[in-house]
């Protein structure tokens, strides 16, 4: 595959190695591609492998008592019916936490 070599070609004359544009400052790729490639990480990262282990991780906590977010064990005097702990509440109201609340309340009823 004369891919390697290609590549280098482009890199040496500071082009892009995907379409031969210019590449950006300090970079072998054009701003669209690492545009692209920035999308494409990003899309990782909402797969539903990692958000499986995410929430895998997740239930873990939660089934231990502790926080979502940090991990710290809940005082189960205060924070009983909170899935993350005060601490992390106050600062982060992210949606996604009573939405797991919610969702962990209705499979209990359910069973
Ligand atoms: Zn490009
Ligand atoms: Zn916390």
């Amino acid at each position: 595959m004369g891919d390697k070599a290609y590549r280098e070609r482009h890199k040496a004359k500071g082009l892009c190695v995907f379409c031969s544009r210019e590449a950006a400052p300090n970079h072998t790729k054009c701003e669209l591609h690492l545009k692209k490639n920035r999308e494409y990480n990003y899309k990782y990262y909402r797969t539903e492998h990692f958000r499986a282990i995410d929430r895998r991780n997740k239930l873990k906590r939660r089934k231990e008592g502790k926080c979502l977010d940090c991990g710290k064990p809940l005082d189960p005097d205060i924070e009983s019916d909170r899935v993350v702990c005060i601490n992390c509440g106050l600062h982060i109201r992210r949606p996604e936490h009573y939405h797991y609340g919610t969702l962990q309340k209705e499979n209990t009823n359910r069973q």
